[in-house]
């Protein structure tokens, strides 16, 4: 079994993302500029939009953290979201999800203009991906063909199975898996919570990519030997005997599937910095986009 590594992989990227932002420097241009937007105070949300910040820093871009309270309304978080449209200095930003209940989270993607819209979540985003026209792609997904790519993962005429078809993860994988691409040609079923003998449909799959959100739910019976396994979830399990209190699992049980997998990606250091390092590269693009 290898290691589809995400951290290695993503630390590789921000370096040649610096280099680029330091020739970006050089001529005198813009130092691109990501924005991220938090409301209320739930502690996963807040240690990623952290990572994002951070990760920002570490390429030389400028980065602004923007804190709200939970208590803030649809209306005031629409306009902060017009205000960075309007904002020329912002070359993207990110709204960070999920929102409080009292806020319908479409009507805040729909309000993203779509050039800066670095998370690729806006529909005009993702219509633009279903013609293969330039455009952001979803930052995870993004990040997935990312990681397949540099392992040299040979993805055509494979079967690919996703489990979870959300509008952020499982759906517009399945539509990258599927296009004519370096990373693709894939025949991909995409399951879900209706779908019938799940493992059986898993047991067929070259490629595996989870995103259910359910802690260890794929097992060793469910995968066929020798597949490329992907694992999305990210789930804090408390843990007393840890300081920081809780340890982190996926999707997958990930010691007996890493065993018959030919490549897998941990949790933690998969698919999550992958994320961030997606987001990085959208930013840089943004630039373009204008
Ligand atoms: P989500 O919106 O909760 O979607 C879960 C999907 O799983 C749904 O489509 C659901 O089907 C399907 N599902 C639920 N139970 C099932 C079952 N028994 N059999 C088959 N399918 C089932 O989740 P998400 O936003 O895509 O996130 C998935 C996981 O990835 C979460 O753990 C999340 O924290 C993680 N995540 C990680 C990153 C990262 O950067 N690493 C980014 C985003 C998300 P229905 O549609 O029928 O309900």
């Amino acid at each position: 079994m290898e290691l589809l590594d995400g951290k290695k992989t993503s630390d590789d990227i921000k370096f040649e993302i610096s280099k680029k932002v330091e020739e970006l420097k050089a001529q005198g241009k813009k130092t691109p500029h990501l924005a991220a937007v938090i409301v209320g105070n739930d502690g996963a949300s807040r240690t990623y939009v952290n990572s994002k910040v951070k990760s920002c820093e570490k390429v030389g871009f400028r980065s602004t953290l923007i804190e709200l309270p939970d208590t803030i309304s649809e209306a005031d978080l629409l306009a902060k979201v017009n205000e960075l449209n309007n904002d020329d200095d912002v070359d993207g930003f990110i709204v960070q999800l999920p929102l409080p209940k009292h806020i319908d989270e479409h009507k805040v993607t729909l309000a993203v203009k779509p050039s800066k819209d670095v998370d690729g979540f806006h529909p005009e985003n993702l219509g633009r991906m279903m013609l293969g026209l330039p455009c952001f792609l979803p930052a995870t997904p993004a990040g997935i063909v990312e990681l397949l790519d540099r392992y040299n993962i040979e993805t055509s005429g494979k079967d690919c199975v996703v489990i979870g078809r959300s509008h952020i993860v499982g759906s517009p994988m399945s539509v990258l898996m599927a296009r004519n691409a370096k990373v693709g040609n894939c025949t991909v079923t995409l399951t879900h919570s209706r779908t019938k003998n799940l493992a059986e449909v898993t047991k067929r799959a070259d490629i595996l990519i989870v995103a259910i959100g359910k802690p260890e739910f794929v097992t060793a019976d469910m995968v066929k030997e020798g597949a490329v396994v992907v694992d999305v979830g990210i789930h804090r399990i408390d843990d007393p005997s840890r300081q920081s209190g809780f340890r982190l699992l996926g999707d997958v049980k990930y010691e007996e599937v890493a065993a018959k997998a030919s490549f897998i990606s941990p949790v933690p250091g998969g698919v999550g910095p992958m994320t961030i390092a997606s987001l990085m590269l959208n930013t840089l693009k943004a630039i373009d986009m204008k």
